[in-house]
């Protein structure tokens, strides 16, 4: 089985803890989703070697990286949404920017970029979904046109693999919903080169690319997330991601067990963390002459049926995470049941914890809303 040992996986994870603890009081994270405000210097801490290294996890070991597997990312993604869904957010949408480059990129490819992003703690975004094209990403307008040798422009598809003919690309689109759009130092883009999708690495200060302000968003308020504009914006060649057109769509599809698990996650640490907040109130608040866990009116609508709920996503998740760790691709579908069963869960535990907190669940100090 792949992945850090268990004494490197508590090592992380206490890590973490700690870090939350002394840096991330809940004064602040209230603050930081108040004032609808991405923390640069606390992700730069997270994946600051000297610190936490938190992006380490999942890049390989052959690459500056810890090696991490499904499970140890299920386990930091979990840790990190019951610190802050928004933060988590931040460190999530790395992991998902490097996946076309883990899944598509040639080896070469890899042992560059992925050596880069650990050395450097470089942050990540993943460009995929357009204002036109969402759910249905085939529909997707960014365009990727090639540049032949001489300096002209051609819409002609040349496989890059088999001649020398293309120096590069020009992509031109616009990107919608990219978290860590306006703070990333990489990105993934997806765009439509004449082969077909494909998947292009852009640097930050590539001339003609622009970020859009950060969205004031319903929640997960200390994430960025902001729309990407590229206007001729050149790369070379071998920021193809695998250097062969046309196969973005299958290297998307390719992670989705994978980001999905990481998503499911994050809906069992933020649902546990409501959960927990609901038991120590009920262990301290009396009344009808008792404290509330002694009510079993209380507990076995409110607390009950939460841990039940989420501990069945727990096992699920790890089924999963087993699964990928064992060698198999793909597993969409359980990604998506496992995305669906413990975010569900954990939206039903931070509901039952508003509930649970009376009055105190419906301001945001209990942070439980
Ligand atoms: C906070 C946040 C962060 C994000 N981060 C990223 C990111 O980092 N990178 C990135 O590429 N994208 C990101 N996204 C975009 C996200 O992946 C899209 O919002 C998602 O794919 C849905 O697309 P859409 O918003 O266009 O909704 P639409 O596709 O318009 O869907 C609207 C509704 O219709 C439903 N629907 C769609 N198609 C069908 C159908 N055929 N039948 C029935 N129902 C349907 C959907 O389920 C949804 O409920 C982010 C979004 C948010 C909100």
């Amino acid at each position: 089985m792949p992945g850090l040992d268990h004494e490197t996986r508590e090592m992380v994870l206490d890590t973490l803890k700690k870090y939350a603890h002394d840096k991330l009081p809940p004064e602040y994270l209230i603050q930081l989703d108040h004032d609808d405000e991405f923390p640069t210097q606390v992700l730069q801490e997270l994946y600051d070697p000297q610190h936490l290294g938190l992006h380490l996890v999942f890049i390989p070991e052959e690459y500056g990286g810890l090696g991490g597997s499904a499970y140890d990312i299920y386990r930091v993604s979990e840790l990190m949404a019951s610190i802050d869904l928004g933060i988590a957010t931040g460190v999530l949408a790395t992991f998902l920017g490097t996946d076309p480059i883990t899944v598509g990129a040639t080896p070469e490819q890899k042992k560059y970029w992925m050596s880069k992003i650990a050395d450097e703690a470089l942050l990540v975004a993943y460009g995929a979904t357009e204002p036109q094209a969402g759910s249905d990403l085939g529909t997707l307008s960014s365009k990727a046109v090639p540049v032949t040798e001489n300096g002209h422009v051609t819409g002609k598809a040349v496989p890059v693999t088999e001649n020398g003919h293309v120096t590069g690309y020009k992509l031109t689109g616009r990107k919608q919903w990219i978290s860590n759009g306006g703070v990333a130092q990489l990105y993934t883009f997806l765009a439509n080169a004449p082969g077909g999708p494909s998947w292009f690495i852009v640097e930050r200060d590539a001339p003609g690319f622009e970020k859009g302000k950060q969205e004031d968003k319903h929640g997960i308020r200390a994430s960025n997330t902001a729309a990407l504009f590229l206007e001729d914006v050149y790369v070379d060649a071998d920021r193809l991601v695998g250097m062969v057109e046309g196969q973005g769509l299958a290297q998307a599809q390719a992670v989705f067990g994978y980001t999905r698990l990481m998503v499911g996650a994050f809906g069992l640490g933020a649902g546990w963390e409501a959960l927990r907040r609901a038991i120590r109130y009920s262990q301290e608040r009396v009344q009808g002459g008792a404290t509330l866990d002694k009510k079993q009116g209380y507990t076995h609508k409110l607390i009950v049926p939460n841990a039940a709920r989420l501990e069945a996503a727990r096992s699920y998740i790890e089924w999963v995470a087993e699964r990928l760790d064992g060698g198999e691709e793909g597993l969409q579908t359980e990604g998506a049941v496992a995305k669906y069963t413990a975010t569900e869960a954990g939206n039903q535990a931070a509901e039952d914890a508003i509930q649970a907190l009376g009055g105190y669940g419906y301001v945001k100090e209990y942070m439980v809303e």
